[in-house]
């Protein structure tokens, strides 16, 4: 089996797998599975062993996010989920006041299983609801009614869950501009704390991507743009600050989890297909459930890839990932721990504030508005290039240098 991971202090996340769902939604990429509920007690014993088997590396860490994500962890069934939780809390440290997250989709789950995974430690839930117009749902399948993601809400609420969030997805197809406004309208009734509002991608591979290729039409870039920044807009007046491009909370429910991703903090992901940056390395598991049952029972293969992460890569990954977020990125935070010259970024910086897609703060952080989220990619690819052209300037003279004291 591939090697333990590398000891590690300081704070730590989370992540678990569970690749399961009840049936496949037609835009859906992420590595899930429907009709193999037969594999979830073997899936369930690799899990508790792997989890077992890394406590080690980690015994100097603190816990302070787990991430139940999936697939769709609540139809895993709530007695499993409990034992996952409970081998966490006793081979790792768990903080406290850590968050705990499970993802669950409104047709399976039910007052009574919230109630037992409420009381067994989980203290967020985020519901799978996307659309308020069922049409919307069943046109790209979606397992559930637009009343079971009303019902879910209660049930959550009422079953203890004070950390409460919505995912919706605006370009669906038949969706208009007004019943995405509806859809948003219904979610601010149900008094979520945080808001994931992702725009409709048709991923490669997927049903949905035949049905364009076939000719269906779906929402365009200008319309889902128009979208996208009434929403913003709207959730800024009802008290949701925007902390990421999609990501909106009341003050103090930012997904806690989520955003150690954008800050590049340390997790450990289990279960197939499943990322992890710990130690230093950056490596994932097969996405494979007979491979990863087999990897951690039987000693198989099990790591798909594995890397050492360069600080020149850390500087890109800095660029790319933080600037997805609201806190953006500063000057001395890049020159003291990536060791690049922040100049070429900040001339750039200073071009898009011009064109309204950035923004500079009273304490000196750089970062994008709404418009300039919407095009984040170009934007980030532009920044990119020019600290490469500025590291490999910068590596000349130092190469020059180091050849002239040679001879
Ligand atoms: S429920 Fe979620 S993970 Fe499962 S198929 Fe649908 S979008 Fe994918």
């Amino acid at each position: 089996m591939f090697g333990k991971p590398k000891a590690a202090g300081g704070k730590l996340g989370i992540y678990i797998h569970i690749p399961f769902c009840r049936s496949k939604c037609d835009y859906c990429d992420f590595y899930s599975l429907a009709g193999q509920e037969d594999k979830m007690d073997s899936y369930q014993k690799a899990l508790l062993a792997h989890l077992k088997e890394t406590a080690f590396a980690a015994r100097d860490c603190s816990i302070d996010t787990i991430y139940f994500g999936g697939g769709t962890p609540s139809c895993y069934g709530e007695k499993r989920l409990r034992g996952l939780l409970a081998a966490i809390k006793k081979y790792y440290q768990v903080s406290k006041d850590g968050e705990i997250t499970l993802e669950a989709n409104p047709d399976s789950v039910d007052f009574k299983s919230l109630k037992l995974l409420r009381r067994a430690g989980f203290n967020r839930i985020s519901i799978g609801l996307q659309s308020a117009r069922q049409r919307e749902l069943d046109a790209v399948h979606r397992p559930h009614t637009v009343e079971q993601g009303d019902e879910a809400v209660a049930a959550a609420r009422k079953a203890g869950f004070a950390n409460l969030s919505l995912d919706l997805i605006y370009g669906l197809p038949g969706q208009t501009i007004s019943s995405w406004q509806d859809t948003v309208e219904h979610a601010l009734a149900l008094e979520p704390d945080h808001l994931s509002c992702y725009g409709l991608k048709v991923e490669e591979g997927t049903p949905l991507a035949a049905r364009v290729a076939q000719g269906e039409r779906l929402l365009n870039d200008d319309a889902q743009a128009t979208l996208y920044l009434w929403t913003v807009s709207r959730l800024a007046k009802a008290g949701y600050g925007q902390y990421e491009i999609s990501n909106f909370a009341k003050p103090g429910f930012a997904s806690r989890h989520n955003l150690r991703y954008w800050l590049t903090q340390p997790y450990i992901g289990f279960g197939p297909g499943a990322h992890s940056d710990f130690g230093g390395r950056r490596y994932s598991w097969l996405r494979d459930l007979d491979g990863y049952i087999k990897g951690v029972l039987e000693g198989g293969k099990l790591l798909d890839t594995e890397d050492l992460i360069p600080q020149e890569e850390r500087g890109s990954e800095y660029l790319m990932l933080r600037l997805r977020t609201a806190k953006g990125i500063e000057e001395w935070e890049y020159r003291g721990t990536y060791f690049m010259d922040f100049g070429p970024i900040e001339e750039r910086l200073r071009l898009f504030e011009g064109q309204g897609w950035a923004e500079k703060t009273a304490e000196g952080r750089w970062h994008f508005t709404p418009k300039g989220f919407l095009v984040s990619n170009q934007l980030i690819a532009d920044l990119l290039e020019r600290q490469e052209h500025a590291r490999l300037s910068d590596l000349l003279p130092r190469a020059q240098a180091r050849f002239q004291g040679r001879k």
